[in-house]
């Protein structure tokens, strides 16, 4: 963190104080936030891809939420297992400010440096802790240090994640002030991704100017396809949930690897904190579900989004999935009915 001026006086100090206030305020109305991307709907330029690394921090996360959902955008915000596990409600506020959630790490070290095995439980461990506080893994993973290895890769691999690093460097790591920040997003085309962080001020600084830059050149901030790396359009297109789920219970689903094949693979899902469950798996065309068990499953007209109930066998169903060249988990999430 960069050591910032210190001593803006009391009376600045309480003014920015009731400013924070009133952003607070004004962010959490889901509704103006959709007016301003009403306002900023023409995308016909494409999609960049704005994350945030290292978050969610107590002192920053928050002031960059309001930020960002003030200025009409989505992002990838790139949790370290640490910091998420610590700041649950935290990771919770991200998703429900409509950002996806990203792997980066237990503990942020150089991951070329590890073992295989040490690998692996830094990157299992932060999935486990984002499924803990959001009930949904994350598809995607941004090694520290853009550092990465074949190993690394293998692991990734192995727990459905899809490594990303940058197309720009906005610099803030490095004491960039926000109008370097601003220009660095300047240079973004179409299916780029920037890295900024969770954790400075000139970063949230930036935001409004970032959208404004964005919004003159008809691009949009979006999702990264965990299928290609790449920024596309958000999928669903629809607002995030910001309600909680109706029925007044809440549960967990858990997804884990079962018997595999070279053509297709086994997964099963244990859901826990209701038995009047709901969950929905998405899968990544070209992947086909082509058996499940022990739930009763829907499908929407694409055949990729699969809607499961329980039939009488317990909380725990599986799946088999006809892979296709594409071995990512779907994810999985949880409502109660
Ligand atoms: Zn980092």
């Amino acid at each position: 963190m960069i050591d910032r001026k210190r001593g803006p006086g009391l009376a600045a100090g309480l003014l920015g104080a009731l400013l924070a206030i009133c952003l607070a305020v004004t962010a959490t109305s889901a509704m103006a936030a959709e007016r301003v991307r009403a306002a900023a709907a023409d995308c016909s330029a494409g999609y960049v891809g704005l994350t945030y690394d290292d978050g969610p921090n107590p002192g920053n996360t928050a002031t960059l939420l309001n930020a960002l959902t003030s200025n009409g955008l989505r992002a990838t915000m790139f949790n370290t297992g640490q910091n998420a596990q610590n700041n649950q409600a935290l990771v919770r506020a991200q998703r429900d400010a409509g950002m996806w959630i990203g792997n980066h790490s237990w503990s942020h070290p150089h991951l070329t440096q590890l073992s295989s095995s040490q690998m692996s439980s830094e990157l299992q461990s932060t999935q486990q802790a984002v499924q803990q506080a959001t009930g949904t893994a994350p598809r995607l993973f941004r090694p520290p240090y853009g550092e990465t290895n074949a190993t690394l890769r293998s692991v990734e691999q192995q727990l459905g994640l899809t490594e990303v690093i940058w197309d720009v460097d906005s610099q803030d790591w490095n004491g960039a002030g926000t109008a370097q920040i601003v220009q660095a997003a300047g240079r973004l085309q179409n299916g780029q991704v920037i890295l900024m962080h969770d954790q400075y001020a000139t970063t949230v600084a930036a935001v409004p100017q970032i959208a404004a830059n964005l919004r003159s050149r008809n691009l949009c901030a979006g999702m990264i396809s965990p299928a290609t790396g790449r920024a596309v359009a958000p999928d669903g297109g629809t607002t995030p949930p910001t309600t909680p789920p109706p029925g007044g219970g809440s549960c967990t689903a858990t997804i884990a690897q079962g018997q595999q094949w070279s053509d297709r693979f086994n997964l099963s899902v244990t859901v826990s904190g209701s038995s009047a469950w709901i969950v929905t798996v998405t899968m990544t065309p070209p992947q086909r579900v082509i058996a499940t068990w022990n739930g009763t499953p829907s499908w929407d007209s694409g055949g990729n989004v699969m809607t499961m109930r329980p039939n009488g066998s317990g909380n725990t169903f599986g799946f088999t999935v006809q892979h296709n060249g594409n071995w990512n988990w779907p994810s999985v999430s949880c409502r109660t009915g």
